[in-house]
């Protein structure tokens, strides 16, 4: 199921579907919180593939500018989440570093009602809200 919508998702963005793109894209797409490069690199060498460093960062290159995966600021650095093509908002939990989407109804409503009130129209394309996520509520402490 993911590899079709990945698929189909390259295929849109003009991307050349090689195997270390998929696998990238495989890979992110079952990640809760974005992974670095290195992390990415690990993870794909120990699938048993022979790949170096800079081939998993030209590709994480290619496919952000792409539209297909989006880089966040991590405590370990850079991490890359994969995120399709379409427009959507970020939710980053500042403790557990997971980063999930705004359901989209609730960004519309939020957005046209602060268009309503101020006459400001903002470019919602990358949105990236900070805050604790709701199995972090309900962790306090641990
Ligand atoms: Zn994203
Ligand atoms: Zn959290």
């Amino acid at each position: 199921m993911v590899a079709t919508r990945i698929e189909a998702e390259m295929r849109s963005a003009g991307l050349t579907q090689t195997p270390r793109r998929r696998a990238i894209l495989v890979l992110l797409a079952q990640c809760q919180r974005p992974m670095t490069a290195q992390a990415i690199h690990h993870a794909v060498v120990t699938a048993g593939e022979r790949v170096g460093l800079t081939t998993i960062y030209r590709a994480l290159h290619r496919l952000t500018e792409a539209g297909l995966l989006h880089a966040f600021d991590t405590d370990d650095g850079r991490g890359y989440r994969y995120c399709g093509g379409r427009p959507h908002q970020h939710l980053v939990c500042d403790r557990c570093g997971r980063v999930t989407e705004c359901p989209p109804d609730v960004v519309a409503l939020w957005l046209s009602q602060l268009r309503e009130q101020t006459g400001f129209s903002p470019n919602a394309e990358r949105l990236d809200l900070h805050g604790v996520c709701a199995s972090c509520r309900s962790h306090r402490g641990a």
